[in-house]
Parts: structure tokens; C-alpha cells; sequence
């Protein structure tokens, strides 16, 4: 009687099988050698895959933008209301100014 393989899933979406056989990174090394470590889906292993060329869709760019904001005090959305008040103000004190008059006589 044979065994069935158990099939136990590997967190990352890691591949299964023998991690010997997994495809080597092949940068060349200080020492003028080939890395031997294993390759990551880039090609290269985790010290020579270069650094994150940041987010690609749509979706992780949002998140970048939302994550490194911090107050929107610069941001052209925040300039705009802060004109839009200014010039409410400006208008609100010569109203001001004329109800005031309007009352004074
Ligand atoms: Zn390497």
C-alpha cells in the first residue's frame, strides 16, 4: 500500500519541493565568485535584488500617498481652501463694515 503525499501549503506563495533544487542567484560576489543563494522571483537572492522600486498599480500608489502624508498643509486641495476662506473673510468684513454703518446712524 503507498502513502498519499500530504500536500502542505507553504506560506508567500512559496513553491513546495526540495529547497536545494530551488533556481540560484548567480550575482557576482565580493570575493569574485556566483551567489549561491536562492533566487527570489526576480532572479537574484535577497542581498542582491536591489532596492523596492515602490508601488506599480494604482491601488499602491494610494497607499503610499495617503501613508506619507501629514498634514496636507502644503497640499494644492488645502492652498485652495485657505484662499477660498481668506476671501470669505474679506468679504465677511466689509459687510461688517456696512451693517455697521448702517446701525451707527
Ligand atoms: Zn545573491
Amino acid at each position: 500500500m503507498q502513502r498519499e503525499k500530504k500536500h502542505i501549503l507553504l506560506r508567500n506563495g512559496n513553491p513546495q519541493g526540495n529547497p536545494n533544487n530551488a533556481p540560484r542567484c548567480g550575482a557576482k560576489t565580493r570575493k569574485g565568485t556566483t551567489c549561491r543563494a536562492p533566487a527570489m522571483a526576480n532572479g537574484r537572492c535577497r542581498m542582491h535584488g536591489g532596492k523596492s522600486t515602490g508601488p506599480r498599480t494604482s491601488e499602491g500608489l494610494e497607499r503610499s500617498k495617503k501613508a506619507h502624508l501629514k498634514h496636507g498643509y502644503y497640499s494644492a486641495g488645502s492652498a485652495d481652501m485657505r484662499k477660498y476662506i481668506k476671501q470669505l473673510l474679506r468679504e465677511n468684513q466689509a459687510l461688517t463694515e456696512f451693517i455697521k454703518e448702517q446701525f451707527q446712524q
